[in-house]
């Protein structure tokens, strides 16, 4: 069912830019410790009694869905470890105006939850998966392949489309298995996307030692793979090609070797209701005292206009690569 309306009011930022899409951050707990992304041993986490309840995004959403906003994404942490998170998607999915439910995930819960995610009314889904060899993704993540492996074979049988594995490429880490990577995904049917280190919080940081510009790898790809221009739906800012002769659209996501800033159509709502306007930068808005002091719908649509006013033009991560605290998990990249 297409649940879009044409005459549709428009969200739109100092710089002219519209926002139309939400990542919605339903937790800020993961299962895994990817390093580039949560310190290992981290647990200085939001207190339950701050999360928004489903009522409270569900209103917040709705807001947004009033103001034209048509993409909403779940994200995390690990969106999966928040409790009942299918009830959560089935009330959104019922909202007038939002017509993309989409979801990224590290795939570990998938074996169990796919199908239920699925039935309530997901249908994209992006995971994250920078390997194929147990013993490294043991070193990265902390956790274990098979369960990743079990996840995505339970998305694939469950009829997402299309999923989109999320690969950080990362000199001396993975960078070897390039290739490999896009031979699993032609297998499955995937949808392949490379993304650059990003130094946010120490992690990140430390990460970005490994920095590699994909560049790099779109060239070395290309030496190997016809190449030809490639489409996707979703409203991001990866750059797509085709290799020839296969369905396989591989994706560059380059916010460090070309930013997309001029682009930028979200801002990101934390689990405990701030508004982050980019991913690179400070400024945010708080929802959750407005939404628990009784705030009205008018008065919350007011809010977020105001709040869109205040996003930056850009991130500053090559300029200024000390700036972000936050680790991606407490925003949900
Ligand atoms: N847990 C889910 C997952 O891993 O897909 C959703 C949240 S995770 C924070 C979202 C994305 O951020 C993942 O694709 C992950 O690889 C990416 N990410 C985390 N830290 C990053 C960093 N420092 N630089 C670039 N990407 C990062
Ligand atoms: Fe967890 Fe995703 Fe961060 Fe990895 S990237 S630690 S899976 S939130």
């Amino acid at each position: 069912m297409n649940k879009q309306n044409t005459a549709r009011p428009v969200l739109t930022d100092p710089f002219g830019r519209r926002i139309e899409y939400i990542r919605l951050s339903v937790t800020d707990r993961c299962d895994l410790r990817c390093f580039y992304c949560m310190p290992e041993g981290y647990r200085d986490f939001e207190v339950p009694e701050h999360w928004l309840s489903f009522a409270e995004i569900e209103r917040v959403v709705g807001a947004f869905a009033a103001l034209g906003t048509q993409r909403l994404r779940i994200t995390g942490g690990e969106p999966l470890v928040r409790k009942d998170l299918p009830q959560l998607i089935n009330r959104l999915n019922g909202l007038e105006g939002i017509a993309d439910l989409s979801l990224s995930t590290n795939a570990t819960r998938l074996g169990k939850y796919a199908q239920p995610l699925y039935d309530a009314g997901i249908s994209r889904i992006n995971v994250s998966l920078d390997t194929l060899k147990p013993e490294r993704f043991k070193q990265i993540t902390g956790g274990k392949l098979d369960k990743v492996m079990t996840g995505l074979m339970a998305a694939k049988q469950a009829g997402f489309s299309p999923i989109k594995i999320n690969m950080v490429a990362m000199q001396g880490v993975n960078d070897d298995e390039i290739e490999d990577m896009v031979e699993f995904c032609i297998e499955h049917g995937f949808t392949l996307r490379f993304i650059e280190t990003m130094p946010m919080g120490d992690t990140g940081r430390r990460a970005s030692e490994n920095y590699l510009d994909l560049k790099q790898v779109k060239q070395r790809l290309a030496d190997r793979y016809e190449l030809i221009p490639g489409t996707m739906p979703g409203g991001g800012p990866a750059r797509y090609v085709q290799v020839a002769g296969t369905d396989l659209r591989i994706g560059f996501i380059t916010p460090i070797s070309q930013h997309f800033c001029e682009t930028c159509n979200r801002v990101r709502l934390s689990v405990d209701g701030t508004l982050y306007m980019c991913l690179g930068q400070d400024h945010k808005f708080e929802l959750r005292s407005l939404l628990r002091a009784g705030i009205s719908d008018e008065e919350l649509q007011d809010a977020i206009q105001h709040a869109i006013t205040l996003k930056p033009e850009r991130h500053e991560f090559t300029d200024k690569p000390q700036q972000t605290v936050r680790f991606m998990s407490m925003t949900g990249g």
